[in-house]
């Protein structure tokens, strides 16, 4: 029990990175060190035990697994691009969803991996090298700064849009939640002035992906528990979206855990829950109409 609430006890998740390594020998390989399954929703994501340290096994050191949770896992498979797609990874530092966009995309097309934060683009850089993905350029630069109708950009067919956010989903920033509200004090007040300020660079930051010209889907995810950063981010794009003929489709339609119901739609935005087992996500997809019907994941 931790500050009153049931603490959950979370497996271990690793992704296996198909662009070097294939998932039955994966398993075969982690087998000798403990229990493993396949994971029932995220296609390549494996379960293993609460606590396993992988950090130092030479699966994860050569690249051939990652280690990346379930709900992290899950907005790259909500965008599915195409192999041979134009794809731009917004804001991707460390990069952990690029390189899984590239595994989607059986590593052909083209991955743009744009990251402002200097110290980060250097992770990025590593986590590329790493996953031995051979077709994404890093963009080192503002997302908010690119000009759509660059032709370095004019072409780009799906965009995942995971932006900084206050984290609160995530195991160590949630705490701050369950302070009772007699506790809420000028550190609340500065937490709530970051979360407007995150949710202002967000909702730009949302209007900015959907209005690349060629743009066919869009995924906007969070780590963050707040309606603010998440629900009300999808509202303030709901009138752009709609003159830009996008609409909003369901990532994981069988996913029981539906955005809070503050709009007409919001049943088609998907929550992940920190009681469930896992962090707390949210993921929103945009597809332009045209293409409402293809494939979405289960
Ligand atoms: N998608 C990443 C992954 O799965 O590994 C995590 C992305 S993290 C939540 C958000 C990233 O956006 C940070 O690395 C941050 O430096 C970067 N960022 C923030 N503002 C940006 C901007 N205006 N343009 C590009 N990147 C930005």
């Amino acid at each position: 029990v931790l500050n009153g609430q049931p603490s959950v006890v979370r497996p271990r998740y690793v992704r296996v990175n198909t662009l070097k390594y294939d998932v039955s020998s994966a398993i075969q390989e982690l087998e000798k060190i403990c229990k493993v399954k396949k994971d029932d929703v995220v296609p390549d994501l494996l379960v293993l035990p609460a606590g396993t340290d992988l950090h130092d096994h030479p699966l994860v050191v050569n690249g051939s697994v990652f280690l990346q949770g379930k709900a992290s896992s899950m907005p790259a498979f909500a965008l599915n691009p195409e192999p041979g797609w134009k794809v731009l990874d917004a804001c991707a530092a460390p990069g952990n969803k690029t390189i899984q966009l590239a595994a989607i995309m059986d590593g052909k097309g083209e991955i743009t991996a744009c990251e402002l934060n200097d110290k980060r683009v250097l992770h990025l850089k590593d986590t590329i090298k790493r996953s031995g993905a051979s077709n994404v350029t890093v963009f080192h630069g503002d997302f908010l700064g690119i000009n759509p109708k660059d032709p370095l950009f004019s072409k780009i067919q799906a965009i995942l849009l995971d932006p900084s956010c206050s984290g609160s989903g995530t195991s160590i920033e949630r705490l701050d939640h369950l302070l009772p509200s007699s506790e809420v004090n000028d550190a609340g007040k500065a937490n709530n002035d970051r979360i407007w300020k995150l949710a202002s660079f967000q909702k730009k930051a949302l209007a900015h992906a959907l209005s690349f010209p060629a743009v066919e889907r869009v995924v906007y995810s969070t780590c963050s528990l707040h309606q603010m950063e998440n629900e009300d981010v999808v509202m303030s794009a709901l009138p752009l979206a709609t003159s830009l003929n996008f609409n909003l489709v369901s990532p994981f339609p069988k996913w029981p855990h539906r955005g809070l119901p503050v709009f007409e739609g919001s049943e088609k935005l998907l929550r992940t829950d920190p009681a469930e087992g896992m962090d707390g996500f949210f993921i929103t997809l945009f597809v332009k109409k045209r293409e409402a019907k293809k494939k979405t994941r289960q």
